[in-house]
């Protein structure tokens, strides 16, 4: 701990981003670096609280204020080293993690919290700017072999751990493309693909093996994968999206968000799109059902392909602007966040439900919804109960509604069918406490094993598999070692 009056001395600042008008323009990041003296001054302010909570309020447990003396002190490949012990890919989650670390910062009690995750970033890109990041494969191979279903961020920390722990690791991907939704879902502005590709080729390096285009449970037996491999991790992710079965659903206008949001990503990678099977919300009047993450997402997607507007309905009531007396520091604070999305422009409500969609056609032209009003929490359960507003029926011209809310879990029908996995009550693959499913050698994490979640959990979730996965292939004697 360097500057001991760090925090009294410097405010927090954030990373810049480029104008709104000129970041619309394309689909590239937009956040501008930070010059090394602001970092340092940055890491100055982590007040060496003595209990971290920052570091409890991280799902991964990243060593946070030792990494922010190291930078404070200019030791970056100290920093970096200190990062690299909890998180597979600081490069992710410092981009995308909402940073339940900082709502836990000791300094964020009465002061803006210390820009943890700006620092993660910069910690991790500096090491790729001077070659720290770079293969060290394992010096000594078990003769182990897994099988890791599923290339998003939880299948690919558990492949880096069991590879690192030198068993040989291949993950099968049904996808073309690896990194299930950091790819296929988070759009580029937020994540650039490129910033996957530099981690995969390292992987590659270290003995990983990578097989695309493999639907395992449709074009490859996981029973046959179970043969042939000492232990499985299923990562699949939780796929379903929930629907809206109201009339009018079927209407061309009408979509998933998962499809907008991927076929967009697609074609920023060069594929071509059929003009039939084109979601654009070009010159279109969009509505986005569903205020989280996805919501955000394709609202800064469609201000890109220029909608000419964009309405996002939330179900539930505006959250607060400051922390409830009920939601007390250093939980996750549950208020109204604004992404870098929703200051590209569009105009939210809440407190909405949707009754049905009209059309002419086959062609949506209208939704119609109701308002809302929520009671007082159950003291049990939590819960508000929520009731119609009478008379406040409404509808809206509409060209394109976008339905981003949420998902149930994972497929069921394939892969999990055919192993005969166990399902949780909430639909999820069940696991025990090291992350095994109830067949023995098959394990589960991220998305698929926890229901829809965060990057840094499916991190957290893929190490614990490979934790389990390690216990249950070596012997106890080495495992005491
Ligand atoms: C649009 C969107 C935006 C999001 N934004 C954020 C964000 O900003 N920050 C954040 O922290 N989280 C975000 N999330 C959540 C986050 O992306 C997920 O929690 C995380 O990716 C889950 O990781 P995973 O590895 O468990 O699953 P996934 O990332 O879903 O990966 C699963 C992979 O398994 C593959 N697969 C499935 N079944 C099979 C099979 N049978 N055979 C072969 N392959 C299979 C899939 O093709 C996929 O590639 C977002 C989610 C969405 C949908
Ligand atoms: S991974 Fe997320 S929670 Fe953990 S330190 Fe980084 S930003 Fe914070």
């Amino acid at each position: 701990m360097g500057d001991v009056t760090g925090f009294m001395k410097y405010d927090r600042k954030d990373f810049e981003k480029e104008p709104v008008e000129q970041r619309l323009k394309h689909w590239k990041e937009f956040i501008k670096e930070m010059p090394e003296e602001t970092l340092k001054t940055q890491g100055a302010r982590c007040m060496d609280c003595g209990i971290p909570f920052c570091q409890s309020g991280c799902p991964i447990g990243n060593i946070i204020p030792d990494w922010n003396d190291f930078v404070f002190r200019g030791m970056w490949e100290d920093a970096h080293k200190r990062l690299s012990k909890t998180n597979n890919f600081p490069e992710f989650t410092g981009r995308v993690c909402p940073a339940p670390c900082e709502t836990a910062c000791v300094l964020g009690i009465n002061h803006p919290p210390v820009t943890i995750k700006n620092i993660e970033v910069s910690i991790v890109e500096k090491a790729y700017q001077e070659g720290w990041v770079k293969p060290n494969p394992p010096k000594v191979r078990t003769g182990k072999t897994v099988a890791v279903i599923g290339s998003g961020p939880s299948g690919l920390a558990c492949a880096d751990q069991l590879n690192k722990k030198g068993h040989m690791v291949t993950v099968f991907e049904k996808s073309d493309i690896l990194g299930g939704l950091l790819a296929r879902g988070i759009p580029d502005f937020k994540l650039d693909k490129a910033v996957i590709e530099r981690r995969l080729k390292i992987m590659e390096k270290e003995g990983v093996k990578f097989k695309t285009k493999t639907h395992v449970g449709v074009d490859l037996s996981a029973k046959e994968l179970q043969t042939k491999y000492d232990a499985l991790a299923l990562c699949g992710g939780a796929e379903q999206p929930r629907d809206l079965p109201v009339e009018g659903r079927d209407l061309r206008g009408v979509y998933f968000a998962m499809e907008f949001l991927t076929q967009q990503n697609a074609i920023n990678r060069g594929k071509k799109i059929e003009k039939e099977e084109r979601i654009s919300a070009e010159g279109k009047r969009v509505i986005v059902l569903g205020g989280g993450d996805t919501g955000s997402d394709c609202v800064g997607t469609a201000n890109r392909q220029g909608a000419v507007s964009i309405k996002q309905f939330e179900l539930l009531p505006r959250p607060p602007k400051e922390r409830a007396p009920n939601n007390p520091w250093p939980q996750w604070s549950f208020i109204e966040r604004t992404s870098t999305s929703h200051e590209e422009g569009v105009e939210r409500d809440y407190c909405i439900m949707t009754k049905k969609f009209s059309g002419e056609q086959g062609e949506l032209k209208k939704l119609h919804g109701i308002r809302l009003e929520f009671g007082t929490p159950d003291a049990r359960t939590g819960q508000r109960p929520m009731k119609e507003i009478p008379g406040s029926e409404f509808s809206v011209d509409v060209d394109l509604v976008l339905l981003a809310m949420g998902f149930l879990g994972p497929v069921r029908n394939g892969m999990l069918q055919e192993l005969g996995t166990e399902l949780d009550g909430r639909g999820n693959v069940k696991t025990d406490k090291n992350k095994m499913t109830s067949v023995p050698g098959v394990f589960s994490a991220g998305d698929m094993a926890r229901g829809q979640s965060l990057v840094v959990w499916a991190i957290h979730e893929g190490r614990a598999a490979a934790d389990g996965v390690h216990r249950y292939l070596m012997p106890p004697a080495i495992l005491e070692k």
